[in-house]
């Protein structure tokens, strides 16, 4: 039986399970969410930004079987194509607003896209944000996700300073150690199974350690694509270059337990972590650590460019810089 066509796939799918219009947002305590004006269903989405807020949009494309396996759970696809934008939101604390999706797919597929919807829109509903519109395509499988948020004090890239202290947030190195299993690889243990879903398909935009460091951080990124590679985005941003002790590197169980003696280089050089990696001058160091937040200090800022690592006070080099796509 074909599926749906079109029209009918974006009536069934998107319209009618997205259909917000004064709808209480979660997230926003009941009030409606009256910030969109017009959703779904028109040439435009017509929408109200917040008084007195900068917006913050960012854009992500996943391409199947280059940033998800093309046969994995559509559900699951669906959360991380949009936890992994939720994450550029919560980098520059920026509260969620809305989202569009641009949907190329190889064919209309009642039973891939009603996983796709649920999880999609399970997700926003956890994170508080609205499907305002998008595009449905045919052609290989790929999901391109369109966020934007509203921020009062965002965090951007460029304002570390000379010896500010690097902290990241959480654990390292999970999201990088689940690839082989993801991939199927290896095979793992039914623990790491269950580690590795959560780490690649449920990463955990960090919208509270966003919150909370909010008043001190000088500089905040999300870390993609490794923390070697993004530390350097903050010190080229900034001007400046960076030094990391790597023994106090907060390894993640995954990293050790898949990777063994390459956890410390999975943790410094894998993708995909999602956590935050910020800076912090010196004299707001005792108020933040007040905050018992689940965040570690793993370096400094420096003047001289480049990232020098250290392991116990000796140079350390690293095979690789990150995920690189050229
Ligand atoms: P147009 O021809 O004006 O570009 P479309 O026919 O592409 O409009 O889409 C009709 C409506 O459905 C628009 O409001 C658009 O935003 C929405 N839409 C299309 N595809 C999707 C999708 N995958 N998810 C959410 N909304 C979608
Ligand atoms: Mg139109």
């Amino acid at each position: 039986m074909p599926g749906p066509g079109e029209f009918e796939l974006i009536r069934e799918y998107f319209s009618s399970r997205f259909q917000t219009e004064g709808q209480p947002r979660s997230g926003s305590q009941g009030s409606a969410d009256q910030s969109v004006v017009l959703g779904i269903g028109d040439d435009c989405a017509l929408l109200s930004p917040p008084a007195g807020k900068t917006l913050a949009t960012s854009v992500d494309t996943l391409v199947a079987d280059v940033h998800f396996p093309a046969s994995a759970d559509p559900y699951r696809i669906a959360s991380r194509a949009l936890r992994v934008n939720l994450s550029d939101l919560a980098a520059m604390n920026a509260e969620p607003l809305w989202f569009t999706l641009a949907l190329t797919l190889p064919e209309s597929n009642p039973d891939w896209l009603e996983p796709f919807a649920r999880g999609l829109s399970e997700t926003a509903q956890l994170f508080g944000i609205t499907l305002v519109g998008g595009d449905t395509t045919k052609g290989p499988l790929s999901i391109t996700i369109q966020v934007t948020g509203a921020c009062d004090a965002p965090l951007r890239r460029d304002g570390a300073g000379v010896g500010d202290h690097i902290f990241v947030s959480n654990i390292l190195g999970a999201g990088a150690a689940a690839l082989p299993i993801v991939l199927g690889e290896i095979e793992g243990s039914a623990e790491q199974q269950q580690q590795v879903d959560a780490a690649y398909y449920f990463p955990e935009p960090q919208f509270a350690v966003a919150r909370a460091i909010g008043d001190f951080a000088s500089a905040a990124l999300d870390i993609s694509d490794g923390l070697l590679g993004d530390i350097a985005h903050i010190g080229e941003a900034s001007g400046l270059g960076a030094e990391l002790d790597l023994e106090r590197l907060p390894i993640a169980p995954l990293a050790q337990s898949i990777k063994g003696e390459q956890a410390l280089e999975t943790a410094l050089t894998g993708g995909d972590d999602y956590q935050l990696c910020f800076t912090v001058p010196e004299q707001h160091l005792r108020a933040l650590g007040a905050l018992q937040l689940p965040i570690t200090a793993v370096g400094r800022m420096q003047a001289e460019s480049g990232v020098r690592c250290r392991l116990y006070g000796e140079d350390w080099q690293p095979g690789g810089t990150g995920f690189r796509h050229f």
